[in-house]
């Protein structure tokens, strides 16, 4: 089996699929490949898989590039990046690495709105520019989470982990919004049901947002809805960049509309809509909510296993077409 991996990733899952007995070619570069070289680098060899990232655009234009490969098992646990429909007509397999990075995104959406509540960067910012001068009774003057409510849109998994550390570490009360009820939020966390998004987004103080981009949720948060929120709250986002309209959520925030956000997804990623870096009451990281140790090895274990278990003729335990 000819394996193609189309950017460095943790050695082991190399280290699986060698000792699986595969072939395994790697983009080595550390880039991103554009898909014009995508389509060059795949047409080289007969490869079997591919073993793609959420950067790689997986369309009919990449299967037709590689009529051999039989899985696509992707590097993340959103699969918006791939055609799926598509690949399901050509028999194509699609898995994803569900599990492996809840922890460490929880982790970093709570990282975001602490970062907010308690003005951690900016305070930093001002430090570093020589700016404190002593200790000041009314500086920088943040807000408290016990007691405030956290409004979930999407309550999966990733959802619930931040939901569960908000509620049992900080005290906050927890509301929620996904297209179906979820019966450990309410039973394990009191959580409230809200049926709609403005339910949630009318008395959450952080709203956090956990779906994954589909068409029915580009643009979930729209001008609309951030009018919707309450002046004081923030919206964070570890989700997809194009859940939120990022330029109506830049005029909300040059408003005051909302008190602030935290972005670790972009609409139009590595730009930034005009505007968002000038911006005091905004945190923004580079999609690295999933970047952690553990997060990054066990998402090649499961991304590789999906790729051995497919070629040993069992059905991949994470396969979504
Ligand atoms: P999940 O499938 O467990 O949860 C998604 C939830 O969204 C589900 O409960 C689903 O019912 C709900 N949902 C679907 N459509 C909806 C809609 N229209 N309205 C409301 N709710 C809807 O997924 P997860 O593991 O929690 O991951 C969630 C998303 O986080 C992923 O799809 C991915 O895009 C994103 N993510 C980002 C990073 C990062 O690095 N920033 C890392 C991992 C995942």
């Amino acid at each position: 089996m000819k394996i193609y991996i189309t950017q460095t990733i943790p050695s082991i899952a190399e280290e699986m699929l060698v000792k699986a007995g595969y072939e395994v070619d790697v983009n080595r570069e550390n880039k991103i490949l554009s898909q014009e070289e995508l389509l060059t680098a795949l047409s080289k060899k007969p490869y079997d898989a591919v073993l793609p990232l959420l950067t790689n655009q997986i369309n009919a234009s990449v299967f037709d590039a590689v009529p051999t490969a039989k899985i696509f098992a992707n590097y993340a646990v959103g699969y918006n990046n791939i055609d799926v429909a598509e690949a399901t007509k050509r028999g194509i397999t699609i898995t994803n690495t569900p599990g492996a990075l809840t922890d460490s995104v929880a982790e970093h959406t709570v990282g975001l709105i602490l970062s907010l509540s308690l003005r951690i960067v900016e305070s930093d910012s001002y430090l570093c520019a020589g700016k404190y001068k002593g200790w000041e009774p009314l500086g920088f003057l943040g807000i408290d989470l016990k007691g405030k409510t956290v409004g979930v849109l999407g309550a999966g998994r990733i959802g619930y982990r931040v939901a569960e550390i908000l509620k049992k570490g900080f005290g906050m009360n927890v509301v929620y919004y996904d297209v179906k009820k979820n019966d450990p939020f309410e039973k394990e966390l009191g959580a409230t049901f809200c049926d709609t998004p403005e339910g949630v987004l009318k008395i959450a103080d952080v709203v956090t947002v956990h779906v994954p981009l589909l068409d029915s949720t580009k643009h979930l948060i729209n001008a609309q809805r951030l009018t919707m929120m309450k002046p004081s709250a923030y919206l964070i986002n570890t989700s997809r960049g194009p859940v939120v309209d990022e330029a109506a959520l830049v005029t909300a925030l040059q408003n005051h509309i909302i008190a602030g956000a935290g972005l670790d997804v972009f609409e139009n990623e590595p730009q930034l809509a005009p505007g968002l870096a000038q911006l005091s009451n905004v945190v923004i990281t580079p999609h690295i909510a999933s970047a952690t140790k553990v997060a990054r090895d066990e998402m090649a274990v499961l991304a590789a296993q999906n790729i051995i278990d497919f070629f040993g003729g069992k059905v991949p335990a994470n396969k979504v077409s």
